[in-house]
């Protein structure tokens, strides 16, 4: 199953556990872009979607299960709407000759068909797993404490100290778009480490895995 652990077998390379939407895949942008075409806008005033997504007639906010609804369509339709960002396709190429790689991709799990499908296009056929469960726990049960070096990559600072909490010898990367809306997101603990670009984070953890 894509929603579990159990079709990942690893090799006794180091593990990088790195997540999808805004790391991998863009997100936010062509949200908004499919956004416009449902006559719905995104203002970005907070870092959250939900109170700021607003019908561009009225201007009143969206509520919570429609925004939800709308989450949903957009990754029915995720192969018309998402393209990777530059460099992460060549950079997991490169990190994948050196480390096990696995994506742990936070979506409802109905759309895992259709993200491995996307992933699988863009030449990016690592293993997947699809769940809205905690990452820590996810990455603590892949990683297994096996004596070998793990990094976890992500946008959002609280999958980051999940893992952090979870798996205490893990190299946390920060890796957050260059999105606006990211302004007004969260300042990650110390330990966990900001990089700007995909290049950087090849070089954080090939630093890390002692190569
Ligand atoms: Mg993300």
């Amino acid at each position: 199953m894509l929603t579990d652990l159990e079709h990942i077998r690893l090799t006794d390379r180091p593990l990088i556990v790195c997540d999808v939407d805004d790391v991998v895949l863009q997100f936010a942008t062509p949200f908004q872009a499919f956004l416009e075409t449902r006559g719905h806008r995104l203002l970005p005033r907070s870092f959250k979607l939900t109170g700021n997504i607003i019908n561009g007639s009225d201007e009143s906010v969206i509520e919570a299960p429609a925004v939800r609804a709308l989450i949903n369509e957009f990754f029915v339709e995720q192969e018309r709407w998402q393209t990777p960002f530059a460099d992460a396709v060549d950079s997991l190429h490169a990190l994948g000759k050196q480390a096990d790689l696995v994506f742990l991709t936070a979506m409802p799990p109905q759309h895992a068909e259709v993200r491995r499908r996307l992933l699988d296009q863009l030449t990016l056929t690592f293993p997947m797993i699809a769940t809205e469960e905690a990452k820590g726990p996810m990455v603590a049960a892949l990683h297994d404490a096996r004596p070998l070096p793990v990094a976890f990559v992500d946008d959002m600072v609280h999958n980051l100290h999940s893992v952090g909490d979870h798996v205490p010898d893990c190299l946390l990367i920060y890796l957050p778009p260059p999105l606006d809306i990211f302004q007004f997101a969260p300042t990650p603990q110390p330990g966990v480490r900001r990089v700007e670009t995909w290049p950087q984070a090849l070089d954080v953890i090939r630093s890390h895995f002692g190569g």
